[in-house]
């Protein structure tokens, strides 16, 4: 398959939408991104679906009018979510994060956003579409015949696989779920260090330790113990805290980078499974650290690099990245993952 190079008529757009804003870009048939930069407009998450969807239309003209492609060559529309949402885009029936209101529980925004565009939306949680677009991005033309996996660090650790070239999705849309994947605790926390829990139920998985909410819940608490004068003992909530870990770690604070070396020790005995379970040609990490100053990024994937065991045949194959574009990614992955759906029915 040539699709990087063949061009073919008709565009896909991606829409990716966020707490606060949406994100939208166009991909044409040759596989170029018609958008260079954000394309932002309000999201209008909080005053419930009618006004998203009013926003999400918008956001289609917009991005259209922007680049001068009519509506009618509008092939599909990708969409992409915070999660949790089912594979077809209904959101969760429990609620999400960026999903509060009531409204929001259970509500299918695959299937509305289709009616109200009369365009075919192809939905993608936005990991995944992260995941996809630093795969393509990376590997080209040479996409379809390479695997990768993803983790993207943020509230909570999420993530994607990709196989010759497509989003493992699972029976259920449950695949890549990398954030409650269990690791091995041994080792990785300290003697006198209580294991983690998760949210989700578990003790000692990957967003346990990898995830904002994993430095909140379990690695502050214990190494403010072991660091009792520092300045982060005294900020309330820790949340507040938390938040200012990652700019104590780029200027070399001892308590910060140790929470962070213990994240990047979760991240590769994570990757470590990968390696054994779909043996990836690259491991991409993503989410905030991919804006933290240079000098810690490169040593965050540095050190996410060395706790992953590789063996020497794989070594000498798999790259470690982060993925680029982190704003653009989402849409990006969006529109790819809505051309691939379209490919895939022809
Ligand atoms: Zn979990």
């Amino acid at each position: 398959m040539t699709r990087a190079t063949s061009a073919s008529p008709g565009v896909v757009v991606g829409l990716d939408i966020g707490g606060t804003s949406t994100n939208a870009t166009v991909l044409d048939g040759a596989g170029r991104f018609l958008v260079e930069d954000l394309c932002e407009t309000p999201s209008r998450v909080l005053a419930g679906p009618d006004a998203t969807l009013d926003a999400l239309a918008q956001a289609l003209g917009g991005v259209l009018a922007l680049t001068g492609v009519p509506v009618t060559e509008v092939l599909a529309v990708g969409l992409d979510t915070p999660g949790p949402a089912s594979a077809d885009g209904v959101i969760s029936s429990r609620g999400a994060t960026n999903f509060s209101q009531p409204e929001w529980r259970g509500y299918d925004i695959r299937g509305a956003l289709t009616e109200r565009l009369g365009l075919p939306v192809v939905y993608t949680n936005d990991a995944n579409a992260a995941a996809l677009y630093a795969h393509h991005r990376h590997f080209g033309a040479q996409a379809d015949r390479r695997s990768s996996i993803a983790a993207i660090v943020g509230t909570g650790l999420g993530g994607g696989v990709v196989e010759s070239g497509r989003v493992v999705q699972g029976a259920v849309g449950m695949a890549g779920e990398l954030g409650h994947v269990q690791i091995p605790m041994h080792g990785l926390i300290a003697e006198d260090q209580p294991l983690p829990f998760c949210n989700c139920g578990f003790v000692g998985d990957a967003e346990s330790v990898a995830s904002l909410t994993g430095i909140v819940n379990n690695l502050l608490p214990y190494w403010l113990t072991r660091y009792p004068d520092h300045p982060l003992a005294s900020v309330t909530p820790i949340q507040a805290a938390a938040m200012k870990v990652r700019g104590l770690a780029e200027s070399g604070d001892e308590l910060a980078l140790a929470v962070f070396e213990q994240q990047a020790a979760a991240l590769g005995r994570l990757f470590t499974i990968a390696a054994n379970f779909t043996d990836p040609h690259a491991y991409f990490l993503g989410g905030g650290v991919v804006e933290a100053a240079p000098h810690f990024r490169s040593w965050f994937l540095d050190r996410v690099r060395t706790h992953s065991q590789l063996r020497d045949e794989q070594l000498k194959v798999a790259t470690f990245e982060l993925v680029p574009d982190r704003d653009m990614a989402g849409a990006r992955g969006a529109a790819i993952a809505a051309r691939d759906a379209r490919e895939a029915v022809q």
